[in-house]
Order: C-alpha cells, then sequence, then structure tokens
C-alpha cells in the first residue's frame, strides 16, 4: 500500500500566474458560450499533462475541479497524491492492455478517447472486478473528423451513408447494450490544428460542424433503435442529450459558438508544456540527486 505523498507547493508567483491565466479563460468561456444556442454551461477541462501537481493543486484551491490527463502512468501518479474531489478525464490515447489500471482510479470521471469494441470490453470487465468504484465510467467516443492518419477516432457520420453499418453507431451500441459499467455521453473530436490556426473569426471550423452533425444523426439515430430506448445514455447534466467535446486552447471559443459542450484547455492555463523527452531527462536527474 503507497502511502500518498504531500504535494509540494507552488510558489506565490506561479499560483498567481496560474490564477490569472485560469481568471481569463473562465471568462473567455463565457463570453464565447453566451453567444451560443445550446443553452447549458459548457465544461472546462484543465489539461495538466506534464505538469506538477503542485500547479493542479492552485487551480484546485481555485475551485477548478476537472482535469484532463493523457498518460495513464502519469495519471495513476498524480491521482494518488492529490484530493478525491478531482474529476479526471483521460484523453489520451487508449489502449486495451491499460484498462485495468484506469479502472482502478476511484475519482476518473470520463474516457473521451474510446474507439474500439475491445477497449470497452476491457474497461467493462475491468470495471466489474473493481472495488473501487461505484458508479459507471462516462464515456466519449472518439471521432477522427479531419481524417488525419496520426489521429485515432471513428470516421464521422454523413447523412448519405448506412448509420446502422458505421464502426461509430456499432461501438455505441455495443456500450449501451453490453457494457453496463459504462455510461455513453457523447463524442470528442481533436480536429485539424491546421484548420485551427487558420480559420478566420467568421469562417466555420470544419471539424467542429462535421462532430455536430455526426452528433445529430447519431443522437437522432439512437431515439429510433429499441435497445436504446431501453437504456440510460447521454449526460445528465445535459437533459439526457448526446454532448460534445471540443475545443483546445487555440480553438475553444470557435468550439464554443458551434455548440461545444466540453472544452480541453492547456497551454492557455499551464503555459507552454516541455517536450516528453525533456520531463523524462528531469525525472531521471530528480530521482538521482534526491
Ligand atoms: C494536450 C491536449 C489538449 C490541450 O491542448 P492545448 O492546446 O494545450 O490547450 C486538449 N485535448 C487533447 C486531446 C490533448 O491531447
Amino acid at each position: 500500500m503507497t502511502i500518498p505523498m504531500s504535494v509540494p507547493k507552488a510558489s506565490n508567483e506561479r499560483a498567481q500566474e496560474l490564477r490569472e491565466n485560469l481568471q481569463e479563460i473562465r471568462q473567455r468561456v463565457q463570453d464565447a458560450s453566451a453567444s451560443s444556442s445550446s443553452g447549458t454551461r459548457p465544461k472546462l477541462v484543465a489539461v495538466s499533462k506534464y505538469k506538477p501537481s503542485s500547479d493542479i493543486m492552485v487551480c484546485y484551491e481555485d475551485g477548478q475541479l476537472d482535469f484532463g490527463e493523457n498518460y495513464v502512468q502519469e495519471l495513476v501518479d498524480k491521482a494518488k497524491e492529490l484530493p478525491l474531489e478531482i474529476r479526471w478525464h483521460f484523453i489520451g490515447t487508449l489502449q486495451s492492455n491499460k484498462a485495468k489500471v484506469l479502472a482502478g482510479i476511484p475519482n476518473l470521471h470520463t474516457i473521451q478517447t474510446l474507439s474500439s469494441v475491445k477497449a470497452a470490453t476491457a474497461l467493462n470487465k475491468a470495471l466489474a472486478s473493481s472495488t473501487s468504484r461505484t458508479s459507471p465510467l462516462n464515456v466519449l467516443v472518439q471521432v477522427n473528423t479531419s481524417g488525419e492518419d496520426a489521429k485515432s477516432g471513428l470516421s464521422p457520420l454523413s447523412s448519405s451513408s448506412s448509420i446502422a453499418e458505421s464502426d461509430l453507431a456499432k461501438l455505441v451500441k455495443h456500450v449501451i447494450a453490453n457494457c453496463p459499467h459504462l455510461q455513453f455521453q457523447g463524442l470528442m473530436t481533436i480536429g485539424s490544428l491546421e484548420l485551427s490556426l487558420h480559420a478566420s473569426e467568421t469562417e466555420k471550423n470544419a471539424d467542429f460542424e462535421k462532430l455536430r452533425e455526426t452528433r445529430d444523426l447519431l443522437q437522432e439515430w439512437l431515439r429510433g433503435e429499441e435497445f436504446a430506448a431501453k437504456a440510460q445514455w447521454g449526460s445528465a447534466e445535459h437533459g439526457g442529450n448526446l454532448v460534445m467535446s471540443m475545443g483546445m486552447s487555440s480553438d475553444f471559443e470557435a468550439a464554443l459558438k458551434a455548440g461545444s459542450d466540453i472544452v480541453r484547455v492547456g497551454t492557455g492555463i499551464f503555459g507552454q508544456r516541455k517536450m516528453k523527452e525533456e520531463v523524462k531527462a528531469e525525472r531521471v536527474k530528480t530521482a538521482v540527486t534526491v
């Protein structure tokens, strides 16, 4: 059994910087969502990958409860030493062999990157035998709206294709019908960096439009399917509707205007991240000097 370590404190200067950044992002989220159509309050997930637990504590003490992490081990380590009230969102590449470890995190709130039947089955099974969790784990299915090879996720839907035959519908049906320990809540996309950086203020972002169209088609399809009529799906906070997670530091305002319910902001709150290699080298160095 590991005893939780106490988290080192951020310097006063760093704490002030984080609180100011958080305040600014909150204000921008509020301003952008005031002009959107969805009506419900969007959720801000602070993406803390590569950032120390001391940074997370500052945001937590400032009222931020939702945090996103990309790497399973980093998430496990942070979840162990940080408050249980934190709602962790896993937003990294999901591998079936990590299902057990993830299912063991008591305050893992949502997996936003589900994209295979195999991973859903593995997660459901691991959750069934997990003693550290009582409520179902929320999942969002990742959609590769930009069609880039390097991005994970399933193909978006279009009105001309057969929805029931799509990988997306098959996965969603599997989760709703066969995975009682998972709660299907909606869809997530990352989108192309190109589109997000170069879209002008007025121009619509094609990735966000595609996720929205996919969400609408999927929701309409689910409403007509018997397996779905008997089950719970969607988000309780959003009146049983499917939610969309889209928008990062460079494009969350455009995403909110397109109807996003969850934005994932890292750099805008925590500043630039180091490269993976630098972080690794630093860990090795501390391990040696301590
Ligand atoms: C890193 C990451 C983010 C945050 O990106 P920023 O540009 O730093 O805001 C959001 N979503 C996913 C899936 C990420 O991997």
